[in-house]
């Protein structure tokens, strides 16, 4: 229950959006009519989509943002149970394969505003240079259309604009610091200090993370209670649901929540003309959009793509170079977890606040490409009981007992770079969803680069565990974060995306999301989806009425343009960006 100084509770309405006490908007939400166009619609309210609707508003254009999820209300909505936070995750029938499948649901996207930032941990690190060009580096993967210059300032602008928290210096990659300060240790975050001590591995403590260490603006600081993953409901996690879309609909967004698009319509002139989507009530509507675009995750934006299949895109829209659903990528994401005599109470804080990327480039003596970064995680105790049935075929008392042990056991995670492969990859299979619409089918393998560095990582991870004094240590393999599947290059014959993410087919048809990676780095992958909306965003501002009535693709670059983040951004902290 609210405390009557933080008022009543009450349901979101046309009027007026909570979330929380600390967000209510006073304004109401504007409502395009039925029939009315649109310049964008934009297809899911996630990392990728929250900011660029936030962007295209304030820059005067009119935009509607889809989420086939609820308008989530932190207040209500969001308890501080982890099996009570399951309706944030996209738990809809989904087919997985391969040698290697990958777990669904809940282990990756998320399903309402804000998209799987609500859920995150908010570990926000950079790419390193290196990522953008490990073809040419290390003769693997492909190069990216752009370079790592190209994005250092919308990674500066997003560490600000969420903000991140970290410590003055961060040495690895392109080495910076961050303007707010870093996180005190929790028990995980103190025992990989203590392992990479004993081995002489740097560790960097307190972040990066996208958690307030103090209060910012009308957001309260972190109260380190450890429920990051099932949505943070005091407001200190940034997610786009609370960092930028309240700026989206001040700025005169429309979001239409529980609202799942179905279909991309295509014009006579090889223009897309709207999208097709199932309101709250199941009934199948259209609205009319001068461009589209579509950030709904490395799954749901390939299934969208392909569902919208027509004459002339039989093969799915914009898939010309048969990409779109191949090349997706996980990070390798292994959990070692340790016994120690001494209470370690891993959920006393965020599970994200301390890291090491000291193995993240590829050292041609360990015998494979790229790397790997070793992190906190701090389960929960039910993920807890499921990664001790995995690592130690827990069942019954025994597993019971392990449970009464949880608060001796400490975790942290590889989050290693695997390559991008064609047949990894999503395709349509022949079972319907709800909507009559085929669901993903996920193909998922591991391959020779890939299992090299796996079992490297892994076993230099359990020594870290060791050096901390563990006196058990078992781990469970898994895999996380999914990008790819619809992504970025030059040339239209190997890519789906150009390098500001207009489809290489369709002049007013743009992807926005964690899609268009070619390549994954060791480095969690939110603030770079997010740096590229803001990017994305800056280009066709510039191009203005061009993207709805012209066949040339300018490819001039954007202006960068800082004003456009929400206004609350600035005079908080110290900002180093000039
Ligand atoms: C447990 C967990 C922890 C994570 N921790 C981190 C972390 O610490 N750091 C990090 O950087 N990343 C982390 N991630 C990953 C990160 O959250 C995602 O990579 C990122 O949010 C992806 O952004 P996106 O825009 O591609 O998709 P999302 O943010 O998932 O947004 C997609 C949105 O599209 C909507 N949608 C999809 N299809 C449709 C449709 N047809 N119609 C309407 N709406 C649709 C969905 O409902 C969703 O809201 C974590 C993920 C998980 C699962
Ligand atoms: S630990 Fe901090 S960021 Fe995480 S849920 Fe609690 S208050 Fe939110």
């Amino acid at each position: 229950m609210k405390t009557p100084l933080l008022g009543g509770f009450g349901p979101p309405h046309d009027s007026e959006h909570w979330l929380g006490p600390i967000q209510r908007l006073p304004q109401p939400m504007r409502r395009f009519a039925e029939g009315e166009t649109v310049d964008y619609a934009i297809v899911g309210v996630g990392a990728g989509g929250g900011v660029l609707a936030q962007r295209l508003s304030r820059a005067g254009f009119r935009v509607i943002g889809f989420d086939a999820g609820p308008f989530w209300d932190t207040e209500r909505d969001w308890v501080s149970d982890e099996a009570g936070s399951h309706p944030l995750y996209w738990e809809d029938l989904r087919i997985t394969g391969g040698t290697h499948p990958l777990a669904l649901g809940q282990n990756n996207s998320g399903k309402g505003v804000g998209g799987s930032t609500v859920h995150w941990a908010a570990f926000t690190p950079r790419l390193h240079p290196s990522d953008f060009r490990i073809h040419t580096e290390d003769g693997v993967g492909v190069d990216w259309p752009i370079s790592y210059d190209e994005i250092r300032p919308y990674y500066e602008l997003m560490e600000l604009e969420m903000p991140v928290s970290g410590p003055a210096w961060f040495p690895w990659g392109h080495p910076h610091g961050y303007a707010y300060g870093p996180h005190p240790m929790g028990g995980v975050g103190d025992i990989l200090i203590r392992g990479c001590s004993k081995l002489g591995i740097h560790v960097s403590a307190g972040g990066p993370v996208g958690i307030l260490e103090g209060s910012h603006g009308d957001r309260p600081h972190c109260i380190y209670r450890g429920f990051c993953i099932q949505g943070c409901k005091v407001g200190a996690k940034a997610s786009t649901l609370i960092t930028h879309v309240p700026d989206a609909i001040r700025s005169g967004a429309e979001i239409r929540a529980n609202c799942m698009v179905s279909r991309i319509h295509l014009g006579g002139n090889r223009r897309v003309t709207g999208i097709s989507y199932f309101d709250p009530d199941g009934k199948e509507r259209f609205q009319k959009a001068r461009a589209v675009i579509v950030a709904g995750y490395s799954i749901e934006t390939p299934r969208l793509l392909l569902n919208s299949a027509c004459p002339g895109f039989e093969n799915g829209l914009a898939n010309s170079s048969d990409c779109v659903g191949r090349y997706l990528m996980a990070q390798a994401g292994n959990v070692v977890l340790g016994r120690f005599d001494e209470l370690v109470r891993m959920y006393k804080a965020p599970p994200a606040h301390c890291m090491t990327e000291a193995f993240y480039e590829t050292d041609p003596k360990r015998g494979f490409a790229r790397g790997f970064a070793i992190q906190s995680v701090a389960p929960l105790p039910i993920s807890f009981a499921k990664q001790m049935m995995q690592a130690k075929g827990a069942w019954g008392w025994g597993l019971r007992r392990l449970g009464m042990d949880y608060n001796h056991w400490a975790a942290i995670a590889v989050l290693g770079e695997l390559l991008p492969n064609a047949h990894n990859r999503v395709q349509l299979a022949d079972l319907k969803d709800s909507f009559g619409l085929p669901v993903a089918r996920v193909t998922f393998n591991l391959y020779d680069n890939d299992k090299k560095l796996i079992e490297f990582a892994k076993n230099k991870t359990q020594e870290v565990m060791w050096a901390a004094g563990a006196t058990e240590v078992v781990q469970e393999a898994r895999y996380a974060h999914l990008v790819g599947a619809a992504r970025m290059g030059n040339d239209p014959a190997t890519s789906v995306v150009d390098r500001y993410g207009r489809t290489h087919d369709i002049v007013n048809l743009f992807v926005c999301d964690g899609s268009v990676m070619p390549t994954q780095g060791s480095a969690n992958p939110g603030l770079t989806v997010q740096a590229l909306a803001a990017r994305t965003a800056d280009y066709l501002i510039s191009q203005g009425d061009s993207i709805f009535c012209s066949d040339n693709r300018d490819m001039t670059p954007p202006p960068f343009r800082k004003d456009l983040a929400p206004p609350e951004t600035w005079g908080k902290g110290a900002p180093r960006l000039k």
